[in-house]
């Protein structure tokens, strides 16, 4: 699955129809009237925010939306007929900007019809300007163009799960094992520039990985600040600490990776805490290195900590696929909870 989360694309409301200049021809009316019909409005580009969609994916093979115009009236005062609306189906948090003058027009962020670009306005027939000092006009009025725009389309992530830990705690790699995604995985910090976003098919859900946070991102300091703000929209999050860190210099416990993470979450957005969460240790093949009590002891304070708040905890590795499902599960699970459809 490819998510696209900006287009640019070509879009334009119908052109209303000129009205008609017509005169009344009956046999035995030998000098009838002026009976010119108006024209058809241009149908309006209506767009629609639909909470089935996710990418933009279908707007980078065509990029050409034009409404219907409206057609031609006709003598006996017919009118022409209104040209067909268009639709425009965008997911949910779908920004739309005029892509030449950068000006910002509208935030998709309801299911429901906007009304985003008007049609033009029919012209008059001649019969509209009949008058007591005017009898036969000889004249109708042009129907009224359309709008066109150049139209930027931006997504912005909405993923249901979002990974939040350390540079090289693993979250690339598990989203490089449960999605289709291929993020890039290295073995030092900052490798992951934008966040990636996958399906996890199997269950349903969206995750994404966002870079890694350091302490001071909520200031700006390193590259976390800018990706924090695409965690801001997820329904919950997923904290993958790292065990190998136990054993190595400056070690940090698993309850200080967690407090930290959870201290630069506080100071960027104190909601983004109170989101529903569940809590992985990674890499738990690699957990014969580590001495095994350790783990076990680092687990166990951990669990006291979070204790109350219903936070569980995981062992899992993205290299044996070990405990990949029951993480998997009970994120779908909390993504359900989270929002009740
Ligand atoms: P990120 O910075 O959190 O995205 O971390 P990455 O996914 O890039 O992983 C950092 C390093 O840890 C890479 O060398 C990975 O191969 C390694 N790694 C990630 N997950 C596991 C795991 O479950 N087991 C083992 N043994 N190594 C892992
Ligand atoms: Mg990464």
């Amino acid at each position: 699955m490819k998510f696209v989360d900006e287009v640019v694309v070509r879009c334009s409301s119908g052109d209303g129809a000129p009205g008609v200049v017509h005169f009344r021809r009956e046999k035995f009316v030998p000098r009838g009237g002026p009976d010119g019909g108006n024209g058809g409005k241009g149908g309006s580009v209506i767009v629609v925010g639909d909470s089935q969609r996710r990418t933009l994916v279908e707007y980078s093979f065509k990029r050409n939306f034009r409404a219907e115009n409206g057609k031609s009236g006709a003598g006996s005062h017919k009118t022409g007929a209104d040209g067909k609306d268009l639709y425009i189906y965008l997911p949910l948090g779908t920004e739309i900007y005029d892509d030449e003058t950068g000006e910002f027009l509208l935030d998709v962020s309801e299911a429901k019809e906007y009304h985003f670009m008007q049609g033009g306005r029919g012209g008059m027939g001649n019969a509209f300007f009949k008058s007591p000092t005017r009898q036969t006009p000889d004249f109708a009025q042009p129907g009224e163009k359309g709008e066109s725009r150049s139209l930027r389309l931006s997504l912005k992530l909405i993923a249901d799960v979002g990974l939040v830990g350390f540079p090289n705690a693993g979250k690339s790699t598990l989203l490089s094992v449960v999605t289709r995604a291929k993020p890039k995985i290295a073995n030092y910090e900052f490798t992951t520039l934008v966040p990636n976003l996958g399906a996890v098919t199997d269950y349903d859900f969206l995750i994404a990985d966002i870079p890694g946070l350091i302490e001071g991102a909520h200031e700006g300091k390193g590259l976390g600040i800018q990706f924090l703000k695409h965690i801001e929209r997820v329904k919950v999050l997923l904290f993958l600490l790292d065990p190998t860190r136990l054993s190595e210099e400056g070690n940090q416990t698993l309850v200080q990776q967690y407090e930290k993470l959870m201290h630069e979450l506080q100071q960027f957005n104190p909601l983004l805490t109170t989101k529903p969460k569940a809590i992985a240790i990674s890499k738990c093949d690699l957990e014969e290195n580590v001495d095994d009590n350790e783990v076990g002891e680092a687990i166990a304070s951990l669990s006291s900590t979070v204790r109350g708040d219903g936070t569980e905890i995981f062992r899992m590795s993205s290299v044996s696929h070990e405990g990949l499902k029951e993480v998997m599960f009970h994120l779908s699970k909390l993504v359900t909870t989270a929002c009740p459809e």
